[in-house]
């Protein structure tokens, strides 16, 4: 019987399942609702069962899995720590246990951001460019992170380095789910910036967001507040500023690292242009130390697939190396 890899990337709302081949191209793949609430034993199981039916449909056993969680996991035992975004109680869940006994194969799990940065490494702008010192915000509902060195992933204790969302970027800003105040992901995440867009559209301040969403406040995104930015300068100013804490939060990132590439994705990479002229002028502004026009600015190649091409990165290095999990990555 052949082999596969296995990619799971659980979300809040959807969890995203593939299965590829030995050399990481996805044969088949699937989504399905996460359910948070019916308790992790319940979703590990639905999971088990889309990944066996995947496997079926072609003929082939899965050899190892790879599992991106949002949120606190820890990668030497494959437990979680802390999901803040899914409800029920995911702490200390065995993941890497459960799958891996049912499938008899070792399991690997990291933080989804991180999996997306790894994701992009291997498949999407560090493909072309081995060594590369690579910077990747993923900005959606939260804001995740990750960071490059050299080409490997630098994790850290529990694989937590790089959480580019909450470094502080107004010291008396909003609190935050991680306990500090203003941080990044308090200003420019989705849900920050959606959350403002509805405040304006519900002051009378965005009359043409709220045509093209008839008042309804679950259907405003950033991606509807651009297009209607064109005529409501309330929502202009409110995208600039966002992207703007965006912008200045990469500028420390490069004064930190001088990467070759700082990377976008998730929903709010939608903004395009927007996002990536402020952040460049962000970053040519605010970084004095050393000449930064060799800093690459760039949306990810992989769209809303980053998370579950890096659950196959990570299955593709335990299959490698199955006996450590940490290998291949800089701790
Ligand atoms: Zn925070």
């Amino acid at each position: 019987m052949s082999q596969l890899l296995a990619g799971v990337d659980l979300g809040g709302t959807t969890a995203k399942l593939a299965v590829a081949d030995l050399e990481g191209e996805i044969v088949s793949e699937c989504a399905i609702a996460t359910e948070a609430h019916h308790g992790p034993e319940n979703v590990l199981a639905r999971i088990g069962d889309q990944l066996e039916e995947l496997a079926s449909k072609s003929s082939a056993s899965i050899s190892t899995i790879g599992f991106g969680a949002p949120g606190l996991v820890d990668i030497e035992t494959g437990r979680t720590r802390f999901l803040p975004n899914l409800t029920g109680n995911w702490r200390d869940v065995d993941v890497a246990g459960t799958l891996g006994k049912r499938f008899s194969c070792p399991v690997r799990v990291l933080n989804d951001a991180r999996a997306a940065t790894l994701a992009e490494l291997r498949f999407g702008h560090g493909a072309s460019t081995p060594g590369l010192k690579m910077a990747f915000f993923s900005i959606g509902t939260g804001i995740g992170g990750g960071v490059a060195v050299n080409g490997e992933l630098l994790l850290g204790p529990l694989g937590s380095a790089g959480e580019l969302g909450h470094q502080t970027i107004l010291p008396d800003g909003p609190l935050c789910g991680c306990g500090n105040h203003g941080c990044l992901e308090t200003l420019a995440s989705g849900t920050a910036i959606a959350a403002e867009g509805i405040r304006l559209m519900q002051m009378g301040l965005a009359p043409h967001l709220y045509e093209a969403v008839d008042g309804d406040a679950n259907r405003v995104t950033p991606r509807e507040m651009n297009l209607a930015a064109v005529h409501d300068s309330a929502l202009r100013d409110a995208l600039e500023r966002a992207v703007t804490w965006i912008g200045i939060a990469a500028a420390n990132v490069v004064t930190m690292l001088h990467p070759d590439l700082i990377v976008f994705g998730g929903g709010v990479a939608a903004l395009g242009d927007l996002l990536l002229d402020t952040v460049r002028d962000q970053i040519t502004t605010r970084v004095g130390m050393f000449p930064t026009d060799n800093v690459r600015v760039e949306l990810s190649q992989l769209g809303d697939r980053a998370g579950v091409l890096g659950a196959i990165a990570l299955a593709a290095d335990a299959y490698q190396t199955p006996s450590s999990s940490s290998s291949g990555m800089h701790s």
